[in-house]
């Protein structure tokens, strides 16, 4: 949708194919229908991408600021969250998805939703789409064209990967796709008690003694394992070795660390109990485990705990393992990593290197990011880029033809 508007600005026919019955399906539900445009942190090393000098490169055209630059001027003024995260000021991703379906309409860009693209290939004046709708078949002829088809993951609401057969026929490569942004799946133990409760934890992935990633963020305890940006960021890292041994490891207390170490070391006066001290981070559920869990007294006055009493409750709350038994699928993760590798384009039109007029945008590529907007500021970004530089081709044809 971003590259088709900015494309219109040069004033060539343009022509969106989508198979789902509305644009914007995806991206009515992200941030939890909220939707999480962007990130003050925003930058190369947050994505998960194999060249990080084309998408420094990529960065520097389009960050956070150009962002918000182009969605202001399309009507959708954003704001943060204190840490950073962008949203809609409607705080309304069908609002978006309103406003950019007006905006199609508004340049007279031609949508035909309902229409499943089959394939494309490359011919001497350009390029053949062979499309269906409603049982008719159509082979008509652009003489541009830009891929925006997304990945693999969460097929029912568009994206199913059958586009990348075509991409290879045309020279590219395609790296393996693989679900991410997704559940991990573990043993809970104990810890099924929980089930339901939210934590923001420091959490990372172990293969034996290395640290494969590590993360910061909330999650929920659910039946068999556990979900939410905390863990999210780190599911792929479970999906790329599906046979390894790996453990999770939480802390549950890191992110007020500070604030409890100052109570147990006396430095900061709290007279109460274990229970109460607990009571400060955790909810009553939560705190009662803990305790259990580490074989303590509630009643112990949390600032004269012994060395072994502070070991024994850091055992739990500090150094939690979780045997990890699998990854979420395609079916319910957010993003896949995989896709054509980025340096087959380029970093500041999204043109194909290998086939001139080609464009590639969004998950298509080889580019994804950690919760938090990274991914809708790739996808709109690598789209925003595209679409001008298609602009900019149309304005100078016009101008050649007077
Ligand atoms: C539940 C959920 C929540 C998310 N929340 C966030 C968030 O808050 N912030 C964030 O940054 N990211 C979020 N993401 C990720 C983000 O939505 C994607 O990275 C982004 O939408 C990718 O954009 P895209 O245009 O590349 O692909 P898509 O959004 O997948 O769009 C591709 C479109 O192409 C259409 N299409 C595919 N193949 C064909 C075909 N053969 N013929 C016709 N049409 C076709 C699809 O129907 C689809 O509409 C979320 C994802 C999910 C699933």
């Amino acid at each position: 949708m971003m590259a088709a508007i900015q494309a219109a600005e040069g004033g060539g026919r343009i022509t969106v194919f989508e198979h789902n019955p509305i644009v914007g399906r995806k991206l009515l539900v992200t941030g939890s229908s909220r939707c999480n445009l962007t990130n003050d942190a925003v930058d190369a090393t947050a994505y998960y991408c194999e060249d990080q000098a084309w998408m420094e490169s990529f960065l520097g055209t389009f960050g956070v600021e150009e962002f918000r630059r182009a969605l202001d001027r399309l009507g959708i003024p954003t704001q943060k969250t204190e840490d950073g995260w962008y949203y809609p000021r409607s705080e309304s991703a069908q609002a978006v998805v309103e406003i950019l379906g007006e905006e199609l309409a508004k340049r007279g860009i031609e949508l035909r939703v309902a229409t499943h693209v089959i394939s494309f290939a490359k011919k001497d004046k350009g390029f053949e789409i062979e499309s269906t709708a409603l049982g008719s078949h159509r082979n008509e002829i652009f003489d541009l064209l830009v891929i925006g088809a997304g990945g693999k993951a969460y097929p029912e609401l568009g994206s199913r990967g059958e586009l990348f057969g075509a991409l290879e026929n045309l020279g590219h490569h395609v790296q393996a796709l693989l679900p991410a942004l997704g559940a991990i799946f573990a043993d809970l133990g104990a810890f099924k008690e929980l089930k339901g409760q939210r934590f923001d934890v420091l959490a990372s992935i172990w293969h034996d003694q290395e640290r494969l990633g590590q993360t910061t963020g909330n999650i929920i305890i659910n039946q068999g394992g556990f979900n939410g940006p905390g863990v999210m960021n780190l599911s792929h890292l479970v999906a790329l070795r599906p046979d390894a041994n790996l453990t999770l490891r939480l802390n549950f207390i890191a992110p007020f660390w500070s604030d409890l170490a100052d109570i147990l070391t006396g430095q900061v006066a709290h007279p109460r109990s274990l229970r109460a001290g607990l009571l400060r981070y955790f909810t009553p559920k939560a705190a009662d485990f803990f305790i259990r869990q580490a074989g303590l007294n509630p009643e112990f006055k949390l600032n004269a705990l012994s060395e072994e009493q502070i070991r024994l409750l850091l055992e739990v709350t500090a150094e939690a393992k979780f045997h990890v038994s699998g990854a979420g699928s395609f079916r319910n993760s957010q993003v896949s990593v995989g896709g054509v590798p980025v340096g087959e384009v380029d970093p500041l039109s999204m043109e194909s290197r290998l086939v001139p007029g080609l464009y590639l945008v969004g998950e298509t590529l080889d580019v994804a990011g950690p919760c938090g907007g990274f991914n809708l500021h790739f996808a709109f970004g690598s789209g925003y880029l595209a679409g001008t530089h298609l602009a900019g081709l149309q304005k100078q044809k016009s101008k050649e033809r007077t």
